[in-house]
Order: C-alpha cells, then structure tokens, then sequence
C-alpha cells in the first residue's frame, strides 16, 4: 500500500476511472472533507467527500507548491472568464485559415 498523500489546491490527479469526455485528469479546486475537482478536457466540476476521492485517485499527477495555491486558483478563475471570447476569437481565425465559412457551419451544433 502506498503512503497516504496529501492533497491540496491545484494539484492534479488522475482518477482510476475515465470521464465520459476522455480525460482521467482533475484539478483540485477546494480541498477539506469535501473535495471539489473539475475535469481538464471538458471543466466539468464534482465535488466528492474524501474517502470516495481517496479512493478515486490513481496517482498525483502535478503538485502544486503551498504558497502557490492561492496564485494558481486566481489565474484559473481568469482563465476560465476569458476563456470563452478568446475561444471563440481564436476558433474562427483558424477556420478562416482552413477556408471554412461560417455559412458552412450554418445549424451545426458547436460543440464536440
Ligand atoms: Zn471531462
């Protein structure tokens, strides 16, 4: 049996079981007798009691340094609020590159 490890915010995880997307790897966002993780690929958030978390974790992937915690959890929450508009900016230029209209994707759901 391994050593018990310590989790905190920031660390990343991979879980035993894959995700529906694809992803086994979760970012910690909120550590204490309930954990809340989001999924890398698809940001889906879950929030689990410990033991079940314990035991759904397969290895640690990253660990974040203490005084880290706070600096990465600021810079993901901006992450994430501007991460749809520089999205979307960034999708339609590399479909201007592919020579893909928008006319094309007319009625096409988005997303994947
Ligand atoms: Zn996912």
């Amino acid at each position: 049996m391994a050593p018990p490890v310590r989790y905190s915010l920031g660390d990343v995880v991979r879980m035993k079981k894959q995700h529906p997307c694809g992803s086994f790897e979760w970012e910690i966002l909120r550590v204490g007798m309930d954990f809340r993780i989001r999924c890398l690929k698809c940001g889906r958030m879950v929030m689990l009691p410990r033991p079940k978390f314990e035991k759904s974790v397969k290895a640690l992937v990253k660990s974040a340094l203490p005084d880290e915690n706070h600096r990465l959890f600021v810079e993901t929450e901006k992450r994430m609020a501007n991460a749809t508009t520089e999205d979307f900016i960034r999708d339609e230029k590399a479909m201007q590159e592919l020579g893909v209209s928008e006319t094309d994707l007319d009625g096409t759901d988005v997303e994947s």
